[in-house]
């Protein structure tokens, strides 16, 4: 139902303005209010400082003052980064300054320079750097002994990666060495009392949960590709580039690289690329119906998603689901068609610049997050909606 905000009950910490996955919450004070607010904050700024610290409490203190400085981890494949990298170092750039602190990206490879201009380029001002055959492919032993000795030298107090397979796998297994936290999936950050909060959905996406590492370091968090913004590239950026040695021999190293396959099959689409995604639902009823969305796709360039009662359904195959277990998508227009916006499916889908919803029912939730409704039937609105762009480009 409505969410209610009992006004009994609100100190008006804006807590929740905060953390609102959506961005909807906005706190207004009357000046009264203001006043007492403030005088208040003044009051606790210069409140003398409480009594003495327990030595546990202290002694904690100091051990995660020693940890300075936010990094973002630069995913390659071949010497071509993942996007995703570039999103962290956009978000990184807003913690770092939150934090007063230096942003840093880790750049691990073969020849692999050319990477750390182009992080350089994306906000990083220190990039680590280690450069070595036995970097060339990803194998989880040599990354992971390779990032657990850069942090054991430089300390930095946040380290973020993309939830790809490759930045999964290493997440886990640094976080595991360095007995610290991991939050995977993260779908907000943000700095609170020196504290990394990283929001991301539980439950199976009911509650939006916001994680706290406060006892130890590094905090470390995963985030899908398309979450985070992708910020401007800037060829001007200057930063500094610290050569590190690989800590690990090839002979040390149990896997090898004998071959390396493509996958063939597939349906050889990225969803999670794309500018216009055009996603089906159980509403369109059949798998050959989703032929009016290719069309669709068609002339506007784009390609076709599904939720996941659609991919369930056997219409379109898995990597076409948007979604919690499905993709994230951030496209400049998304429509939905005869989906209900289920919260599963939105998380997905809801940072999309534009949505488009079309739905019989004028009641389904994915008319909360449009920016466009149409309610009807999708079988009448598409192929006139189609036809209509079709004339358009004549
Ligand atoms: P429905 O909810 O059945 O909605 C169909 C809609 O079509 C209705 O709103 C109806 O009004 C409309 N409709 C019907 N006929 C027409 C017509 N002729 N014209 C116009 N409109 C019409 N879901 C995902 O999508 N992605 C996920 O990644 C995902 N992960 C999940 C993870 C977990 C742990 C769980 C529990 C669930 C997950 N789900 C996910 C499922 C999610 O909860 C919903 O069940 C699902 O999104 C519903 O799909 P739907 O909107 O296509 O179907």
């Amino acid at each position: 139902g409505e969410p209610v905000i009992d006004a009994s009950k609100c100190i008006g910490c804006v807590k929740c303005v905060k953390v609102c996955p959506a961005q909807a919450i906005e706190m207004a004070f009357t000046p009264e209010e203001k006043r007492i607010l403030d005088e208040l904050a003044a009051a606790a700024a210069g409140a003398p400082p409480e009594e003495e610290l327990d030595p546990e409490e202290a002694a904690l203190r100091e051990k995660l003052a020693a940890y300075r400085g936010v990094w973002v981890f630069i995913e390659q494949t071949e010497g071509e980064a993942a996007k995703v990298s570039w999103e962290l170092l956009g978000k990184g750039k807003e913690l770092a300054a939150a934090r007063n602190c230096p942003l840093s990206a880790v750049v691990m490879g073969d020849q692999v320079e050319h990477l750390c201009r182009q992080a350089m380029g994306y906000g990083a001002e220190t990039v680590y750097l280690m450069d070595a055959p036995v970097l060339r492919h990803y194998r989880t032993e040599a990354y992971q002994k390779s990032l657990c000795a850069l942090v054991e030298k430089y300390k930095p107090e946040v380290i973020l990666m993309g939830a790809t397979g490759l930045g999964r796998d290493l997440a886990g297994v640094v976080a595991t060495v360095l007995a610290t936290g991991l939050t995977a999936d993260c779908t907000g950050l943000s700095i609170d009392k020196g504290n990394l909060m990283q929001t991301r959905p539980a439950f199976g996406g009911n509650i939006m949960a916001t994680i706290v590492c406060d006892k130890f370091r590094p905090q470390m968090s995963t985030v899908r590709p398309h979450v985070m913004p992708m910020p401007e590239f800037d060829a001007s950026l200057k930063g500094e580039i610290v050569r590190e040695p690989v800590p690990v021999a090839e002979d040390e190293v149990q896997v090898k690289v004998l071959d390396i396959l493509m996958d063939k099959g597939g349906s050889k689409v990225d969803i999670a690329g794309a500018e216009f995604i055009i996603s089906g639902g159980r509403g369109m009823m059949a798998k050959e119906n989703f032929g009016l969305l290719e069309e669709l796709a068609e002339v506007l360039g784009g390609v076709v998603g599904a939720s996941r009662s659609a991919v369930d359904a056997g219409w379109m195959p898995q990597d076409r689901q948007v979604g919690q277990t499905g993709k994230t998508v951030r496209p400049k227009v998304y429509i939905a068609c005869g989906i209900s916006g289920a919260i599963q499916h939105l998380v997905g889908m809801q940072d999309s610049d534009v949505v488009i919803a079309i739905n019989r029912d004028p009641e389904a939730p994915i008319f909360e997050v449009a920016s466009y409704g149409i309610v009807g039937d999708l079988f009448q609105v598409i192929p006139s909606l189609t036809a209509k762009l079709k004339a358009l480009k004549g």
